[in-house]
């Protein structure tokens, strides 16, 4: 399988290996398959006798075609290994009610979807560097608004030839996605606060890929980023659509070839996206549905045809999807309007104008893929609530804005709602569902630990217990000076 740019802008295709390296296209872009592998049903049906690893070097060693199977193997097992999930169907998915079911997407280290995809991902790239002979180090630069820190320190901690810095901002994360951070061990890593907001973080860290003389400091070390962009984090995220299909067949909820509607709950497009991705591979999928909380933005694309990101932001419940810039939508637009000159040309303009709009057969083709909907702060909260007392099911405030939006969507087909975060990782909003509320966030994971009888993840279970192991806090403007005493010593 080759690699070619959203926007047509390469002489050449790349390797798998080339474009995970690479990250992003040079010359802007995003790195997409030349073409979709398929599956067959039969072959769909018979991976509902493999494990996840199993069904996991299936799904990649099509799309990896310059990795070896024992190379796949090695990355898979490490990255959904035993130590790392204590599930053992890795993303479990259970019935709600009937037709509604939940893929359960934290049972990694740090309770959240991340590690689905930077478990696995930085096993790939150590391998994409072997492979392209690199010689100088990585320094993989992240800024967080706290899920991707802690996910990419686990996920990158101790492996071979490679640094990783987390900036995260001072007062915008919880106390337990703090906590997770600056708690980490692991002799390459290290993490920073910054007096300053999560823009303030991705600003600096923008700047600094742009900057070619700060790059020129950097000797012996070559610069790279772990976010979602990256084709590494993507195509691990196929992976979970194929088992939730696959674990339905063998536990008979479905027959083979019933089609199934996923609904997603939204920020940057990349989980959704990876579900287009298992469509277009012969998976039988109804309907994909793109729940957004207030921030929605991709509602009134996908409804009207028009993107603006020039409207107010809102700060919600379900931070992870607080997003007004999708990037992976990108990949969606060049798949659907098969035209890298006109996606080029959406992206020219709306970087010029914060807006874009795509033609009326254009829509209709996507919203013959995608749904769409939002779920407001209130309807949040008495989804949870309901859910819970209906169904004895309690979910994060991520999942129930999709749960929200896949209840009202409901068709004749059997819905899979993606959660995508233990409820232990936001208990303060979880716990205003039942109208209270604690001294600590530590009270409060103890207290909704007495109200629904959920195990604790591992990723908080005594965590104000451990030391913390990175004090370090930096001006907002302080990024290089930082980066170049730490290169120093
Ligand atoms: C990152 C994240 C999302 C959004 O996923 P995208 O791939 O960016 O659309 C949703 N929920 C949680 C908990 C997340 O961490």
């Amino acid at each position: 399988m080759r690699y070619v740019s959203t926007r047509g802008n390469l002489e050449k295709s790349y390797s798998a290996a080339e474009a995970i390296r690479e990250g992003m296209v040079p010359g802007g872009g995003l790195f997409v398959p030349e073409s979709f592998p398929k599956f067959t049903l039969d072959e769909i049906n018979s991976l509902k006798k493999l494990n996840y690893q199993e069904v996991s070097i299936e799904v990649l060693k099509k799309y990896l075609s310059d990795y070896t199977e024992e190379e796949i193997k090695e990355c898979v097992e490490g990255a959904y290994s035993d130590i790392n999930f204590s599930h053992k169907e890795r993303t479990p998915v259970v019935k709600v009610e009937d037709e509604v079911y939940v893929m359960e997407l934290w049972h990694g280290p740090t309770a959240a979807f991340k590690d689905m995809a930077l478990q696995l991902m930085p096993r790939l790239f150590v391998k994409a560097r072997e492979k392209t002979n690199a010689v100088d180090d990585t320094l993989i630069l992240v800024a967080t608004s706290g899920d991707t820190g802690k996910a990419a320190l686990e996920g990158f901690k101790n492996l071979k030839g490679i640094k990783v810095v987390v900036f995260y901002p001072e007062e915008g994360v919880s106390q337990v996605q703090k906590l997770q951070m600056i708690t980490t061990e692991g002799d390459n890593l290290t993490v920073s606060a910054l007096k300053g907001n999560f823009d303030d973080c991705q600003t600096g860290v923008k700047d600094i890929f742009s900057d070619e003389e700060f790059n020129s400091i950097l000797k012996g070390l070559e610069l790279s980023s772990a976010n979602s962009i990256n084709l590494g984090r993507l195509l691990p995220q196929v992976i979970y659509y194929f088992k939730a299909y696959a674990q339905m067949l063998r536990d008979n909820e479905i027959t083979l070839g019933e089609k199934v509607d996923f609904c997603v709950p939204t920020g940057n497009f990349g989980n959704i996206l990876a579900g287009y991705y298992a469509m277009e591979m012969g998976l039988p999928v109804g309907k994909l549905i793109c729940a957004s909380n207030k921030n929605n933005v991709l509602t009134d694309f996908l409804q009207s045809g028009t993107y603006d990101k020039k409207r107010d932001f809102h700060k919600t419940m379900s931070p992870s999807m607080d997003i007004l810039v999708s990037s992976n939508l990108e990949r969606f637009l060049y798949h659907t309007l098969g035209d890298a000159d006109k996606v080029s040309k959406i992206y020219e303009r709306f970087n010029r104008d914060g807006v874009f709009s795509i033609e009326k057969q254009e829509l209709e083709n996507i919203q013959n893929i995608m749904e769409s909907g939002y779920t407001d702060e209130d309807m949040c909260i008495d989804t949870i609530k309901n859910v819970f007392e209906n169904d004895n099911y309690i979910m994060d405030t991520h999942t129930s804005v999709a749960m929200n939006v896949a209840l009202r969507k409901k068709t004749e087909r059997k819905v899979v709602v993606l959660s995508t975060a233990s409820i232990y990782k936001f208990p303060s909003s979880v716990l205003r569902s039942f109208g209270k509320q604690g001294e600590t966030e530590f009270k409060e994971i103890e207290m909704l630990n007495e109200i629904t009888g959920v195990e604790l993840h591992s990723a908080v279970k005594g965590i104000d217990k451990l030391p913390v192991l990175h004090k370090n806090c930096i001006e907002k403007d302080g990024m290089k000076e930082f980066l170049e005493n730490l290169i120093k010593k």
